[in-house]
């Protein structure tokens, strides 16, 4: 163990978990696991870590790492592991309001707690790949950086340890809504025969000249100034309405266009047909 190794408490070794602790254990620090099923263990002690009979085992580390399914399945793990006075960083994916939830019960414990979300697959951890965003203490984020910045690039959102888990969702709902689109694409091309090796290419760089209308979106969002010159709601509403007709004819599926068009067609009937695609947020809000 070298000087600046600490001991890393890591409760949960399922596919993230596991990857979490192999790669604290690749950068030198003692690693003390715990898991419900103790045979998933084994290739880490092979590696050198230790494992703990208990969740309390662990938690005897300088700081604690949970990577659990879901919350309801860590909360009985956490009030075994007896962490009052310790670290514990939250690593398991919830909703802001069980981020926000643990990290009360934390400070009624007297836990110094950091909530965070993991940006990657398990493949990626320790890797430049992966980022990892943290809300909470920003004490205690700043104590466990060194340990922290093994597994990825964190990033410190602020104070609020609901905000990584708000981010966490908004960003996988750029992902969700773009695989749906790119399904439906896929969809779409194939009732004729267009396979996926063929047009994937095409959708890479439309995908990347849509990345680039992102900066101008976020600013008329901003300000709420939705004047256009370039691409009306109303032209896009109608290419919606193209692509919803398109899909039906060819005898696919239209449930992914059809929840936009609707969507954008009441944009239309609130008066927002002149505006950017931008004045939609005002039908979400
Ligand atoms: P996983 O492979 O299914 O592992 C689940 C873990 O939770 C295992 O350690 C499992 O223990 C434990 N567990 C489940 N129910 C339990 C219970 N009732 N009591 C105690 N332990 C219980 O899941 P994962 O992929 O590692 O995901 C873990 C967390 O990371 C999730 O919140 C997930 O959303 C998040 N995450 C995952 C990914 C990813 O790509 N995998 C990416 C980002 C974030 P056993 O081994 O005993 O079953």
């Amino acid at each position: 163990m070298g000087e600046s190794a600490k001991q890393v408490g890591v409760l949960g070794l399922g596919r993230m978990g596991a990857a979490l602790a192999g790669a604290l254990l690749g950068a030198g620090h003692d690693v003390v696991v715990w898991n419900r099923s103790p045979v998933k263990a084994g290739p880490l002690l092979d590696r050198g870590a230790r494992l703990a009979a208990t969740p309390a085992e662990a938690a005897s580390a300088d700081v604690v790492l949970s990577c659990l399914s879901t919350y309801d399945t860590q909360r009985p793990v956490l009030e075994a592991a007896a962490l009052a006075g310790r670290t514990l960083v939250n690593l398991t994916s919830g909703t802001p309001e069980q981020a926000r939830d643990v990290a009360k019960w934390a400070s009624s414990q007297g836990i110094n707690y950091v909530d965070g979300v993991i940006m990657a697959v398990p493949q990626g951890i320790g890797t430049p790949s992966a980022r990892i965003l943290y809300g909470g203490s920003e004490t205690t984020f700043a104590a466990q950086r060194d340990v922290l910045e093994v597994l990825g690039e964190p990033v410190f959102l602020g104070a609020d340890a609901g905000l990584a888990a708000l981010y966490d969702l908004a960003l996988l709902g750029i992902m969700w809504s773009t695989m749906g689109g790119f399904l439906h694409a896929l969809a779409l091309v194939g009732t004729e025969g267009v396979t996926p090796e063929k047009f994937t290419p095409m959708a890479l760089s439309w995908l990347s000249a849509v990345g680039g209308f992102l900066p101008g979106i976020g600013t008329q969002v901003a300000s709420g100034a939705y004047e256009t010159d370039v691409s009306a709601l109303d032209i896009n509403a109608a290419g919606l309405g193209l692509l919803v007709e398109t899909s039906r004819a060819q005898g696919i599926g239209t449930t992914v266009p059809a929840a936009l068009q609707e969507l954008f067609d009441r944009a239309v009937a609130a008066g927002h047909g002149a505006h950017a695609i931008a004045s939609v947020i005002e039908e979400i809000r």
